[in-house]
């Protein structure tokens, strides 16, 4: 294979390479044209998520970089930014790096699989295409949210069913992120939707930041993400209880379903957040009733569920324009181990709507057996 050719694209030297294929932490996904070498692990510079298209040329779209997120925040502000920070919407649904490779359109998800119901539905943006077709060295990253697509269902007036909003414009294979003033403007350019822009603070204005995320929270909206105008310094994410507690709210739906750390680290913040916040006796007293009611309502009704001989199961639905389509999700979803069951739910407006149905078998099954009796 043309594995030297890969490592000298990627600046990484070729027994690295080839030791990650080894290991499958690098694997080639050979069904799709062109193929491509995706990294599940972090290789030295190379991010998880990285994916090499072996087409004609080799194109390397890098992965997403991880945000950091701030649990007490006004020293880390000042520590972490220079003088201003731009403050933006943090959108809560997948994340979506769209490009062009070998002249051809892919949508590809964090882990850095092209995704092929993304890929048809931003396929049909011409305004995505164009500003592709015009500067075909950059990745679009974005957030696609609403509520039909199989992986993160969230309401958003202004997208309710399906809906793609840019954040960052960045180089193909160095992954630097265009400053923010540019982006703006390109996006505007090729009226490209982006996220909600919250202002330009200085570091010093914390209250004004912290006002923002209130408001946030309020209008039931994940956070912010806090950005150097230059994209210099990593970003940073914040964001209010409301969102910490829905998050562990759906965890324990599936206790058994999400990683520890998943639910620790959302309840630390909220204590960060309460003492940063210097919260009064009463206003902790919300604060608690809310963390208590996430964490035990849909822990128990998911018991009641099984109780009742109920499966735990997590709906997603679907939209596409043919059975192809569907099939093709379907296949791809399968062989990333999810397990699922599909409902044909009928056609609107000539198009076919399917309900995904994840099971969530660890979780039911874990309940199932300590209702008939096991112990720990
Ligand atoms: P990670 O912590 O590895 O970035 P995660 O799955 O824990 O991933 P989140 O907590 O959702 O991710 O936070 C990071 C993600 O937020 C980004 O990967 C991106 O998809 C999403 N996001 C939403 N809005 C923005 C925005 N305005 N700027 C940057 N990222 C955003
Ligand atoms: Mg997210």
């Amino acid at each position: 294979m043309e594995l030297e050719s890969v490592a000298e694209v990627l600046r990484i030297e070729k027994w690295r390479l080839k030791g990650a294929m080894e290991r499958k932490n690098a694997f080639t996904i050979d069904d799709f044209s062109p193929p491509y070498i995706l990294f599940r692990k972090e290789l030295r510079h190379v991010e998880k998520g990285t994916s090499v298209f072996l087409g004609d040329s080799i194109e390397v779209i890098r992965g997403f970089p991880k945000i950091r997120r701030a649990f007490y925040l006004k020293p880390m502000l000042q520590k972490h930014f220079k003088d201003n920070v731009v403050i933006e919407e943090k959108m809560n649904g997948y994340n979506v790096r769209a490009a062009l490779v070998d002249g051809k359109f892919v949508a590809i998800t964090r882990g850095g699989f092209v995704c092929p119901y993304t890929t048809l539905k931003l396929q049909e943006d011409e305004n995505l295409l164009k500003f592709l077709t015009h500067n075909p060295e950059l990745v679009v990253c974005g957030e696609v949210v609403g509520m039909e697509n199989p992986y993160v269902a969230h309401e958003y007036p202004e997208a309710e069913r399906f809906g793609f909003f840019c954040f960052d414009l960045r180089y193909k294979s160095t992954n630097k992120a265009l400053p923010i003033e540019k982006r703006n403007s390109l996006l505007e350019k090729y009226q490209l939707k982006s996220v909600r822009l919250l202002g330009t603070y200085r570091t010093g204005e914390i209250d004004r930041i912290f006002e923002i995320v209130r408001e946030l929270g309020r209008e039931g909206r994940e956070g912010v993400v806090i950005k150097d105008p230059e994209m210099k310094l990593s970003p940073i994410k914040y964001t209010p209880s409301e969102t910490n507690t829905s998050d562990l709210a759906y965890a324990f739906r599936y206790p058994y379903e999400y990683g520890r750390d998943f639910s620790f680290s959302r309840i630390i913040r909220e204590g960060y957040q309460a003492a940063e916040w210097e919260e009064s006796e009463e206003e902790l007293e919300t604060r608690a009733m809310r963390l208590g009611k996430s964490i035990l309502f849909p822990m128990v009704r998911s018991i009641r569920k099984v109780m009742a001989g109920g499966v735990l199961t997590e709906d997603f639905i679907v939209r596409v324009n043919s059975e192809e389509e569907i099939k093709a999700l379907v296949i791809f979803l399968r062989r990333q181990g999810i397990n699922f069951i599909l409902k044909d739910s009928g056609i609107d407006l000539d198009e076919h709507i399917y309900l995904i149905k994840r099971l969530r078998n660890s979780t039911t099954d874990k309940i199932k057996s300590y209702l008939s009796g096991r112990f720990e």
